[in-house]
């Protein structure tokens, strides 16, 4: 099929079935994959891959030994960002946080601080939730990042013991005490100087990224840093 073609047919499937940009809703174009431009352009990328005192890291600080930390965007209520991670979380389109992941992998890959990587490990949902849902968008995230950086995705490495409650409602102690030594890790030996990255969809109080962190750590005795999708502000 020649590439005109190809293209009236891409803009007349696009005028009766529309996309829809995954942060504004609005129809997309037939060159836009997932979000619109504008919405790309706007979107509020933190750059906390390019140094090290970010506040992402500064919020796990003292909680965890971790090396390097980061969160591709900030989560603000009502924002481009929170209907993306609805989008992810609830309306069945894991693909989005793939999307982003293979994105945010391209950047870490120039980043000098994300280098020496072993393995990607995202953090688990609990069975009875990732039944309920079909899919752990914290593994599409990592799938992404793992696609880009060329490092193996170990999904099923870290594993949650129990469901944690709703985080929803409860003060930042309340938080840490619900997920404390919720996971547990899989006996495996790893190269010495072994440094997995641990990644999730939005970072809020830290509280599940320090839990698997430790977890890790103290099974496997490896380095750990994070990656989040995004971070809630
Ligand atoms: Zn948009």
């Amino acid at each position: 099929m020649s590439f005109d073609l190809r293209n009236i047919l891409g803009d007349f499937v696009t005028i009766f079935f529309p996309k829809e940009c995954a942060c504004c809703g609005c129809a997309l174009k037939y060159q836009e994959k997932y979000i619109c431009i504008a919405c790309d352009f706007h979107l509020p990328y933190t750059n906390f891959h390019t140094y090290s005192d970010n506040d992402t890291a500064r919020q796990l600080w003292g909680k965890a030994s971790i090396e390097e930390a980061c969160s591709f965007l900030l989560l603000q209520k009502g924002s481009r960002v929170e209907r993306l991670i609805y989008q992810i979380k609830y309306n069945n389109q894991p693909f989005l946080a793939e999307y982003f992941g293979y994105q945010y992998g391209l950047k870490l890959l120039q980043s000098e601080l994300y280098v020496g990587l072993s393995a990607i490990v995202p953090i688990p949902l609990h069975a009875s939730k990732l039944r309920k849902r079909g899919y752990n968008q914290s593994t599409y995230f990592g799938r992404g990042l793992s696609r880009a950086m060329h490092i193996p995705l170990q999904e099923d490495l870290l594993l949650r013991k129990r469901a944690t409650m709703t985080q929803t409602g409860k003060d930042r102690l309340a938080r840490y005490e619900n997920v404390e030594d919720i996971f547990t890790c899989k006996q495996i030996s790893l190269a010495q100087d072994a440094h997995i990255l641990l990644v999730d969809d939005v970072l809020t109080t830290g509280a599940t990224i320090v839990s698997g962190a430790l977890g890790l750590q103290e099974s496997l005795g490896c380095k750990v840093s994070v990656a989040t999708l995004a971070r809630a502000q």
